[in-house]
């Protein structure tokens, strides 16, 4: 006895750390209920094995019971397995999960309990051979009933799966219960009803565990029952939004996921008609040459999208990827819909956005133009005279205090024409006010007519012009005031009825290059315009029309 308790409490520590690992180690829902259930089914040979190991009563009771127990769980384990191979493990709430172990618990409690030896009574003094009471055979009906709605749930999987691969998983684990389920049955019949006639086979049931538990190990390594890729794959297929259904070539649904509900009414098994999904809708341009493209080129792969309009308007694209076969000839076809209003609410807002930037933008330049023209007119006006158009008097003092500084420093002559109109007042008085204005403006256009470009002339006031010529001595200065005397004097302008004809007095001012000197341009040009006013005073009192050098 005292050698018996390490191995036994050996035994429950490694108990402990199975079901540890069991618990906390990173595998799946469906490993760990497979480690349960196969832990459990090892505990059935266990006990049967051991049993015979004693002639202690307590412990062959002990064992037999652990046996029954385990055999007990083995229905209840089975229909759960079967959910979590059968993707319904979502359907096992706490409750559920309770509710379908409750007849199996009350079974192994029975078991345990053996009131009355109503489960099993010992025979000659030892367990080794014994008598079924009837909850025996109520625990017989209640793990064949197991099996039986397990098998019905197999049954009902197969039918609905497509993927060859799950078809087989399915099969194999449907031969697992039949294994298990002939094995107890002739276990039954062989070892207890016909007992007394026929010789005991040992091991019947265990072998039934085994083989059925080979059926499984067959399944997880051959088919990758616990593939976690192919279970995250099937997850995704059926949790994403985005509706998929996969056809076969004759537009056959295999599979349809969950997220296709919202675009389109169909079901495994049923044949999607794609002209007839699209017929309600008023298919045109687009959509007509999609439907021609499926109909004639189905191993092309294609797209369009369409509007829905049920509750709400909906922009959905459908894309169709063909499934070939190895030798390239089609089997199936993935179709996809994907609800795009969303993203096509976003596009269309953002072109509006970008339609009225780029009208703002349009705006912004015409006003930046306006600017621009504006500015150049303030410029214009700033520097010139409305009138006459011609240079004011203030632009024409700033270009020439440099001019003047040009001049000294290159000794380059240059010569300044200040000139009045003759009896200006007369004019204005009888003809009024427009006709002198006419007339201001045709003698300053007279003047210019005569000039060079590279010469300024400015209103110096009223009807006051100044001329400044840059590289123009005395000679040139005398002949081209001539020309401009001649050209006056020759100008008629229209005042209603009559004819405006006007003279000039002029005083000159002519600068030899080599003469300029001067500390302030200001002081040197205040200067020159004395004297040219006083040459044109002197011209005036000359008896006008006249031309006057200043000294
Ligand atoms: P003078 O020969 O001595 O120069 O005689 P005048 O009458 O021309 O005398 P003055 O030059 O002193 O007179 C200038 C007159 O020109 C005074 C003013 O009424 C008139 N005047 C000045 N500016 C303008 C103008 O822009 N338009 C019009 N119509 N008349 C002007
Ligand atoms: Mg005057
Ligand atoms: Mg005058």
């Amino acid at each position: 006895m005292a050698l018996f308790w390490p191995d036994m409490l050996l035994f429950v520590s490694l108990l402990i750390l199975f079901v540890c690992v069991l618990a906390f180690n990173r595998i799946t829902q469906t490993h760990k209920v497979y480690l349960a259930f196969h832990f459990v089914m090892m505990l059935w040979p266990f006990g049967q094995f051991m049993v015979n190991t004693t002639g202690y009563l307590h412990f062959q009771e002990a064992y037999i019971k652990l046996a029954f127990t385990a055999l007990s769980l083995l229905g209840p384990g089975w229909l759960v397995f079967v959910f979590f191979l059968t993707g319904r493990a979502a359907l096992l709430t706490a409750s559920k999960t309770l509710l379908y172990l409750l007849p199996s618990l009350l079974c192994a409690a029975g078991v345990l309990w053996n009131p009355g030896n109503i489960f099993m009574t010992p025979q000659d003094g030892s367990y080794l051979h014994h008598e079924y009471g009837p909850f025996f055979w109520l625990l017989v009906v209640v793990e064949f009933l197991y099996f039986i709605i397990a098998l019905l749930i197999m049954f009902h999987a197969l039918k609905s799966v497509h993927s060859l691969n799950q078809r087989k998983q399915l099969a194999i684990a449907v031969i697992g219960i039949f294994v298990l389920t002939g094995f107890s049955v002739l276990d039954l019949l062989i070892n207890v009803l016909l007992a007394p006639w026929l010789p005991v086979i040992p091991g019947m049931m265990s072998l039934g565990i085994l083989l059925s538990d080979c059926c499984f190990v067959v399944a997880i390594y051959r088919y990758g029952m616990f593939d976690i890729l192919s279970m995250a794959q099937r997850d995704i297929f059926s949790h994403m939004t985005m509706g998929i259904i996969v056809v076969d070539e004759n537009g056959k649904v295999l599979e349809v996921n969950r997220g296709a509900a919202p675009f389109v009414h169909t079901a495994k098994g049923d044949v999607f008609e794609m002209e007839k999904f699209l017929s309600p809708l008023h298919t045109q341009g687009e959509v007509n040459e999609f439907l021609y493209k499926y109909r004639n080129n189905p191993q092309e792969r294609m797209q369009t999208e369409i509007t829905l309009a049920d509750n709400m308007t909906r922009h959905v694209t459908i894309q169709i990827s063909p499934v070939l076969d190895d030798r390239k000839s089609l089997i199936g076809r993935v179709i996809t819909f994907h609800d795009v209003t969303e993203l096509r609410k976003l596009v269309d807002e953002m072109n509006r956005k970008n339609e009225a930037l780029h009208e703002r933008n349009l705006e912004l330049v015409t006003i930046q133009e306006e600017l621009f023209r504006v500015n150049q007119k303030l410029e214009q006006m700033a520097i010139t005279d409305g009138l006459t158009g011609c240079y004011n008097r203030r632009y024409l003092m700033q270009q020439l205090e440099h001019e003047v500084l040009l001049n000294m420093r290159y000794r380059i002559p240059f010569s300044v024409f200040l000139f009045d109109i003759d009896h200006f007042k007369q004019i204005n008085d009888r003809h009024g006010h427009l006709v002198g204005d006419e007339v201001i403006k045709s003698t300053a256009e007279i003047v210019r007519d005569k000039l060079r470009r590279t010469d300024i002339l400015a209103r110096y006031g009223g009807e006051e012009f100044t001329i400044y010529l840059p590289h123009t001595g005395r000679e040139q200065a005398e002949l081209l005031a001539e020309r401009i005397m001649y050209a006056i004097n020759h100008n008629e302008v229209a005042a209603g009825s009559e004819n405006v004809k006007i003279t000039i007095s002029m005083g000159i001012v002519t600068e030899d290059g080599d003469d300029i000197r001067f500390e302030d341009p200001k002081e040197y040009l205040r200067e020159v315009f004395a004297r040219a006013d006083s040459a044109l005073y002197k011209a005036k009192n000359g008896g006008r029309n006249r031309v006057v050098l200043a000294h």
